[in-house]
This record gives structure tokens, C-alpha cells and sequence, in this order.
């Protein structure tokens, strides 16, 4: 069947300029336990608009149209400043994962909730001894009249105290190597025995938490994919993380790149800054790698295109590590020349540099680290010996 693409016609891109121009929130704070309510909202005019739902099927809730359609969308938000929706988890990781391997009534159930804001979404991989080793995982979901019941904890778990379902990877068969006992649950969280722990990061935001699961039943048609095949499945949702995400964040850093060179180019003007080789050699190597980006970019939208992200998505993490932490290392260096500047113009907000500094930290940890990223590369993209 022919997809009808929504968002091809010039037209149809500008009307969608001009209603994030009219809509979007402005001045939403960083901090996220004051921007959850203003993002979750945002989600819910965008879904109502029409917006958000493009590249996703119709029959689940969706709007229709192809890939590409939100591909365009994600550029437009980004290009308009408009803040990013609150349930990035779903949009953005577990759902696309949910819309390969759900059966019918999952995707009847949970689709739509997720794309409107409805329903947040967190991902309950990550264990306090399993991070990077990951099929190490603890937590266990033992077979009970109907369903299982699920003990153990999660770490690193993004939004969870907002989210009202989980996506858990837990073991349920633990005779078996252990990529092989492993199931993909989808756990409400208001299930009796699920207790978060939020954690504040360096940013001064609790984005993350604990999360205990203490004889918390999950029935039996909440298993996402195969019972026991849960490891290929959370593959997909792996993938997800770093390709897709991976376009968007591009797009976020190229639109911070041009403020950024923007904001030197003021700063040397109102006499703050000199203008020295040093500073010309790491404005000039921050452009080049986001032009890098921005070509390589363009190769992971036709991979997309044209089926399921692979192994090659680690590649796109890596570079996107690299140019994320030296552009906003850069912007971090210039604070103590930005004083006074807010004042001059409400615009030149240095408190903005701070955050995506502190943030960009994390990009060579979350969504698998660059050390594992590399060891993927070498091993499944070169071929290398695993030694
Ligand atoms: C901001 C943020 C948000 C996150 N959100 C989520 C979430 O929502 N859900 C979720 O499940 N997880 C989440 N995570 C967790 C993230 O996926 C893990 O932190 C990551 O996979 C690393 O695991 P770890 O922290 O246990 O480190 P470890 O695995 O203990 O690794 C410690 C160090 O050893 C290195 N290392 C480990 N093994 C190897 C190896 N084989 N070769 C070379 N070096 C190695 C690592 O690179 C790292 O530097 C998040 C993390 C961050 C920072």
C-alpha cells in the first residue's frame, strides 16, 4: 500500500510553521519539576492539532502519513524552539517498539494514550549490576495463575516518577543462557508493590529514579514479543534510542550551534570577548563536526527509510557524543564572558549553556555508553576479533 505523505507538500510545511509560531509555549523553565505540566499539555494540543501522531498508523491512533512526515515535523519543532513533548520515552523509544511487536490489542490499548500524553512511558532496563552488561539482568518475573510476579530493581530509570507504564525486561527463565530467559513486561506502575525513588542529577533535575518491584503481578497479555525472546525485542528498542533519537538531538545541537555562534559573534561586538586563535580554532572545529553530523545525519534518515535501524546506529551515537559535548563544552567556557548579558538581551540566556553543558555529560552513558558503542563497532560493524 502507498503511504500518503502529509507533510511533502511546501504548503503543508508552512501551515505547520506558522501554527508552532502561534502555539508553542515560550520561556518554559529548564527545570524539569516546573516544565513536566507545561510539556505534558504540549503533547496533548499537539496530538489534538494533528501533529503528532504523523508516521504513526491510523488504525492505532496515529494521524497517517509516512516516516518522513515526522521526520519533518521533529525538524520544524526543533527549527521553531518549541519545547520537545513531555513523553519523549514513548514518542521516541518504546513505542515504535510497541507498534512492531504488539499484538492487536496492545496496540488498541496503548498507542494512543502514549502519543496524546495520556499515558508516560519509562524504560526499566538498567539494574544497579546490570548497565553495560545488561543480559545480566536480575530482576525476575515468575510464572502465577494468570500472569507473573515481578521482583527486583531497576536504576537509571528516566521519567519514572511521572510514568504510569514501564517498559521492564525481567527474567523468566533463568535455566537458560542468559540472553535467552529474558521477557519484554509492560508494568503499570500504580501496580501494587512498584515504589519509585527519584535521584537528582547533576543538573539539579530528578530525571531518573529507582525503582522497586516487590511481588508486583503483570498479566500474562502484557508480555511485549515472544515470552523468553524479550532480548531481541529490547534490541529494538536499543536501536530506537540511538538512531531516531540520535536525528532529532542533531537537529537540537545544529539549532544550538547557530545561537551559539550568534552569541560570540555579540559578545566580540560589546567588547566581552577577544577574538583570539584559540577561540577561532574551537569555533571552527565545533562547526565542522556539526556539519559532519549533519551530513551523517542524512545517511540515518535513508536507513530509516527504507526499514529497521542496525548495528550501524552505534556509529551515530558516538559522533553524536563527540559534537554534543564539544559544542556545549565550548558554550560552558564562555560563561564568565556572557555576565550581565541576559539584561542586554532577555534572548542570551547564559543559564540555557549551563544545563545542556551538565546534560551533554550524560550522552556517553544513557542509551548504552560510547566505551560499549565502540566495542559494538569494532566487533559487528568491522568484523573485528573480539579480543
Ligand atoms: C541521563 C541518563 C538516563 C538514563 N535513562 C535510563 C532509562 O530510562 N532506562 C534505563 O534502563 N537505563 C537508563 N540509563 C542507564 C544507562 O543505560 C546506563 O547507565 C548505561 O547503560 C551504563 O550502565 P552503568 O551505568 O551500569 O555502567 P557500567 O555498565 O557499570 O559501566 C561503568 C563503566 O565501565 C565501562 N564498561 C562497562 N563494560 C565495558 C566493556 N565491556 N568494555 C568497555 N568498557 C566497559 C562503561 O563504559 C562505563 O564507563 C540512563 C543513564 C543516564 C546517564
Amino acid at each position: 500500500m502507498q503511504v500518503k505523505q502529509r507533510l511533502a507538500d511546501p504548503a503543508a510545511r508552512t501551515s505547520l510553521r506558522a501554527w508552532l509560531e502561534r502555539e508553542a509555549p515560550r520561556d518554559v523553565p529548564t527545570d524539569l519539576a516546573r516544565r513536566f505540566d507545561i510539556v505534558r499539555d504540549w503533547q496533548r494540543r499537539l496530538y489534538d492539532a494533528g501533529w503528532l501522531g504523523l508516521g504513526w498508523p491510523e488504525e492505532y491512533g496515529g494521524a497517517g502519513g509516512a516516516i518522513l512526515d515526522q521526520l519533518v515535523f521533529n525538524e520544524e519543532l526543533v527549527r521553531s524552539k518549541a519545547p520537545h513533548p513531555a513523553g519523549t520515552i514513548g514518542l521516541e523509544i518504546v513505542g515504535p517498539t510497541i507498534v512492531s511487536y504488539g499484538t492487536e490489542v496492545q496496540k488498541q490499548r496503548l498507542v494512543k494514550p502514549m502519543l496524546r500524553g495520556d499515558e508516560i512511558w519509562c524504560q526499566g532496563f538498567s539494574e544497579p549490576n546490570a548497565g553495560s552488561d545488561l543480559g545480566s539482568l536480575q530482576t525476575r518475573a515468575e510464572p502465577v495463575p494468570g500472569g507473573f510476579k515481578v521482583n527486583g530493581r531497576k536504576t537509571w530509570t528516566s521519567w519514572a516518577q511521572y510514568a504510569q507504564w514501564c517498559a521492564l525486561l525481567a527474567r523468566t527463565d533463568p535455566s537458560v543462557p542468559k540472553h535467552k530467559g529474558i521477557s519484554y513486561l509492560l508494568v503499570e506502575m500504580d501496580s501494587p508493590g512498584v515504589e519509585v525513588f527519584p535521584l537528582v542529577q547533576m543538573t539539579g533535575d530528578a530525571e531518573f529514579g529507582e525503582v522497586a518491584f516487590q511481588d508486583v503481578f503483570v498479566p500474562e497479555e502484557n508480555v511485549l514479543g515472544p515470552l523468553n525472546g524479550g532480548w531481541h525485542v529490547a534490541m529494538n528498542t536499543l536501536a530506537h534510542e540511538r538512531g531516531p533519537y540520535a536525528v532529532r538531538r542533531q537537529l537540537e545541537i545544529s539549532v544550538a550551534m547557530e545561537d551559539l555562534r550568534q552569541l560570540v559573534q555579540h559578545l566580540v561586538a560589546t567588547g566581552r570577548l577577544r577574538p583570539d586563535a584559540l577561540l577561532q580554532q574551537r569555533i571552527g572545529r565545533c562547526r565542522a563536526l556539526v556539519q559532519m553530523l549533519e551530513q551523517h545525519s542524512q545517511e540515518v534518515i535513508s536507513a530509516m527509510l527504507s526499514g529497521e535501524p542496525g548495528e550501524e546506529s552505534s556509529i551515530d551515537k558516538l559522533l553524536l557524543i563527540e559534537v554534543e559535548q564539544s559544542v556545549f563544552a565550548l558554550a560552558f567556557d564562555l560563561l564568565g564572558a556572557m555576565r550581565g548579558i541576559r539584561e542586554e538581551d532577555p534572548r542570551l540566556d547564559a543559564s540555557r549553556w549551563t544545563h545542556e553543558y551538565l546534560y551533554s555529560r550524560a550522552a556517553s552513558i544513557y542509551g548504552g555508553s560510547a566505551e560499549i558503542q565502540r566495542g559494538i563497532v569494532g566487533q559487528r560493524v568491522l568484523g573485528l576479533p573480539r579480543a
